[in-house]
């Protein structure tokens, strides 16, 4: 049995899928303004691993993630510039190549986490779907949920008796909560921006006619439009992070079940925040790390998907270097004893069973990597150990059933290095020992002591 938490019914509910055997699942992408960071990529694994144990339970999985190029305004609320004509203006670059470029960087981040990314349609572009977001915001202007101010048109949200409900909060706590930045037009502080028009005076690079007028579209419309016109409406499975509860997924509830009269997703799934000294890493906070920063201190991206699987993803997850380390190391033992293992016909059934267990109980994935390390020290065979653990990394996508049986070869003149080491350690020479473990690494060897030798890694 498969149980996921639903963040609109606050409570752990057996999934249902619309369709016998299929999902269709929604999750909001990157503002593709600049590169993205290790909090935003643990949002992006947790709903890896979501499609990833769907079909580990036999389903169909249809994932789509946008890309935001287009009306995600700085601050993320109706007013103040646009963030990729504002990164245009301050690189002198144009707006769709900052979209490009930080698209193929995002693109980049998710194969090295191996993140199965969707691809060709199922990655829609707000730009590429301008005259669904314009009939969507003619519909909610035809059944009366809109009304036009000097910058807009906004969804008025004392006309949806919904407002709220995802996050359970009133619509009058808008009013304490309201950003710095207010709009005194607007009826009502939770009210927002469905289209916005191009300032006065001012020529956009990313700019439509809309009933006469040039604009562009608000920053949730976006996410109506699209999973209405790749997934329909209503479909199963709409994921993100926690911070889009209040105000990004609320509106897009309030827009798209006022068009059409019927829910939008059935199934709300959030992942909590990776956090850097207990707060919030973010671009605004300047306190996000990228996963390049990590390679450049010599971390293996895995490893960070491996951390990021040690905590479950309702929960919060303090980055430290020395947490990365261990997942790093742990990582490097299973990669040792994956490769030692041989691609057996059959599975450990009862380790099997566990690990699906795990999963299915709302994605426990740290107990599924306890049932794996657990599994590798029990004494099942390695023609067994090698085939679960295959069918484990399906879902785990930790780069290991692809070497499992798979010695490596290491040359004479590297294991000559590491004998030294070992002679050296052995007379406790330690600075020698140190010096001959970076002589190592700097040959692309990573060498990790036992208790009476060493193992040597290809370093990633
Ligand atoms: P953004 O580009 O800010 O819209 O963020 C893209 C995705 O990353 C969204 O689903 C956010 O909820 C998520 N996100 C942003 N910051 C963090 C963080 N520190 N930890 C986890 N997820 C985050
Ligand atoms: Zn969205």
């Amino acid at each position: 049995m498969l149980r996921l938490w639903n963040t609109a019914t606050k409570s752990l509910e057996e999934f249902k899928p619309i369709k016998k055997g299929k999902v269709g699942m929604y999750a909001c992408g990157p503002t593709v303004y600049n590169p993205v960071h290790i909090g935003n990529l643990r949002t992006y694994i947790f709903e890896d691993v979501l499609k990833r144990t769907l079909e580990l339970f036999g389903y169909d999985v249809h994932h789509v993630m946008n890309i935001t190029d287009v009306g995600h305004l700085v601050g993320d609320g109706d007013m103040g510039q646009d963030k990729m004509e504002r990164e245009a203006s301050k690189t002198g670059k144009t707006a769709w190549d900052i979209a490009k470029r930080y698209e193929q960087l995002f693109d980049f981040d998710m194969q090295r986490l191996n993140i199965v990314s969707p691809v060709g349609k199922d990655r829609p572009h707000a730009t590429e779907y301008i005259p669904q977001q314009e009939s969507l915001v003619k519909k909610l202007e035809e059944k009366g949920y809109t009304y036009e101010t000097s910058d807009g048109i906004y969804f008025d949200t004392a006309k949806f008796a919904g407002y709220g409900k995802l996050s359970g909060q009133k619509r009058e706590d808008k009013e304490a909560g309201a950003r710095v930045e207010v709009n005194e037009e607007k009826k009502h502080p939770a009210d927002f921006a469905l289209w916005k028009f191009s300032p006065e005076g001012e020529k956009r690079q990313m700019e439509w006619d809309f009933e006469g007028r040039k604009g562009f579209p608000g920053w949730h419309i976006e996410c109506s439009a699209m999973s209405e016109a790749i997934l329909d409406q209503p479909f199963d499975i709409h994921c993100g992070g926690v911070d889009h509860i209040p105000v990004h997924h609320e509106n897009e509830i309030a827009q798209s079940e006022a068009a059409f009269d019927k829910p939008l997703a059935n199934y709300w799934m959030h992942g909590e925040f990776l956090l850097v000294d207990g707060g919030r890493m973010g671009k605004s906070e300047g306190n996000a790390y990228l996963l390049d920063e990590l390679v450049a201190r010599g971390f293996d991206p895995l490893a960070f998907r491996y951390y990021c699987l040690g905590t479950h993803y309702r929960s919060k997850l303090n980055f430290t270097w020395e947490g990365l380390e261990g997942a790093q190391n742990a990582l490097r033992h299973l990669q040792s004893e994956a490769r030692k293992l041989e691609r057996g016909a059959r599975v450990d059934k009862t380790s099997l069973e566990a690990f699906n267990a795990a999963l299915g109980d709302d994605l426990n994935t740290s107990k599924a990597l306890a049932v794996l390390h657990d599994m590798l020290k029990s004494d099942v065979g390695a023609d067994e150990k090698g085939a679960t653990l295959i069918e484990m990394d399906q879902v785990l996508g930790l780069g290991l059933k692809e070497i499992v049986g798979k010695k490596i070869e290491i040359p004479e003149a590297i294991q000559a290095l590491a004998d030294e080491r070992l002679e050296v350690r052995k007379n406790k020479d330690w600075k020698k020992s140190d010096e001959l473990r970076d002589a190592l690494k700097a040959k692309g060897w990573i060498v990790e002591d036992t208790k009476d030798s060493y193992e040597l890694h290809p370093s990633a």
